[in-house]
């Protein structure tokens, strides 16, 4: 039942995501686009770029891993693409140790256990973060919402629909300012409170993968965590990423594509991971305002920000938001990110700072300041 991973499709050099399938098997990242998804314009660009794409291949290094439940694909050009690739591996290994909820033996883990930790300077800054966002939001972002993930099964996929009077009781124990921290050591001030990264954590590791191959002097590459995509510099033959937002319909289809470059596009969606019971579906994307799956309209919510870890906090906040809320806090916060957001009617919604970057067949409104 779980996960119909977002989809995102690098159209040009072709990198297939998630889907829990990924097809790649060895270091090539090159892949043939499947034919009736590409747009007559992604078509013919794929075609310009034919020779341009066995040079790419030559120099291209890449690596399929699984973990933070998900398939991800790390790819590098250039000299150190391997040295690059093989620390990028290694970072994501070290940090789902850190932060899953999954491991008893994460800190993350270890802190919701005793309530109190002193945690590596990665859990300290991604809690910090986590409250300046759950405070920019408005409590739509808030990593206290373990215990309700709990409630409804969703960590242990033994899914069921909580009572009310549960999640009202548990709804008490998400104030974040109960939390204290002193230096490296936090402490959780209410013993039922426990804490989940799962909104923030894939884009934090995609921004430190940015900053990895840059260390390792890498000019071009990209890194997909389930789908979410971030891309640093441009392609090879010095093109603009092309990167495609899945339909939350399909798997095989996407609602757009977007030309990027040095970007983090983070998707948040219902489609994800969610369960049915006596016909009504239950996504893993929760409002603190009710502890039930968000119900805001939104169906998926596409965050486009230089900041991996922002974008995938705003892309969870977003969704949860609504269209109004979402709209006015892009307005507010417009020079850090852009959205591309899809309501249950079917329309797509793109902030202006993108409309020019984003290519769709569906009708299009653009979000203005
Ligand atoms: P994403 O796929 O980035 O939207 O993140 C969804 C994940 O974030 C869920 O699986 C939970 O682990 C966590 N989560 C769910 N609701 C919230 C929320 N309101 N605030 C912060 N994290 C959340
Ligand atoms: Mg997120």
């Amino acid at each position: 039942m779980k996960k119909k991973m977002i989809c995102a499709i690098l159209i040009g050099s072709c990198i297939l995501t998630g889907c829990g399938q990924s097809s790649q098997s060895d270091n090539t990242s090159v892949e043939a686009e499947p034919e009736e998804t590409v747009t007559e314009e992604a078509e013919a660009e794929t075609e310009e770029t034919e020779t341009s794409e066995e040079d790419e291949e030559a120099t291209a290094a890449s690596r399929d891993i699984f973990a933070m439940d998900t398939y991800m694909t790390v790819t590098a050009y250039g000299e150190n693409g391997e040295a690059a690739v093989s620390a990028a591996e290694q970072e994501i290994y070290n940090l789902d140790e850190m932060l899953s909820t999954g491991s008893e033996t994460s800190e993350v883990s270890l802190l919701n256990r005793d309530k109190q930790a002193e945690v590596s300077d990665v859990t300290l800054t991604l809690l910090e973060e986590a409250i300046a966002l759950n405070a920019e939001t408005e409590g739509a972002f808030n990593p206290a919402i373990y215990p309700i993930m709990k409630e409804w099964g969703f960590p242990t996929e033994e899914y069921k629909v909580p009572q009310q009077e549960r999640l009202d009781e548990l709804l008490q124990y998400m104030d974040l300012s109960t939390i204290s921290i002193e230096e490296n050591t936090i402490t959780l001030q209410t013993e039922e409170m426990e804490l989940d990264f799962g909104g923030i954590a894939k884009g934090y590791t995609s921004s430190r993968i940015m900053e990895i191959y840059k260390e390792n002097s890498i000019e071009s590459g990209l890194v997909s965590l389930g789908g979410n995509v971030q891309t640093l510099g441009y392609k090879p033959d010095g093109s603009l990423w092309r990167v495609a937002v899945q339909n939350p319909d399909s798997e095989e289809d996407y609602l757009g594509v977007l030309e990027v470059h040095d970007k983090a596009v983070i998707t948040s969606g219902g489609y994800e991971r969610y369960f049915e019971e006596d016909g009504t579906t239950y996504h893993h994307i929760i409002d603190p305002a009710t502890g039930y799956p968000a119900n805001s309209g939104i169906v998926s919510s596409t965050i486009v920000s230089s900041n991996g870890m922002l974008a995938d906090g705003l892309s969870t906040s977003l969704f949860i938001m609504g269209l109004d809320k979402a709209s006015d806090y892009w307005r507010e916060h417009s020079d850090a990110f852009d959205a591309i957001l899809l309501t249950e009617d079917g329309t797509l919604y793109v902030t202006e700072g993108i409309a020019d970057a984003f290519t769709t067949s569906l009708e299009m409104q653009i979000i203005e300041k």
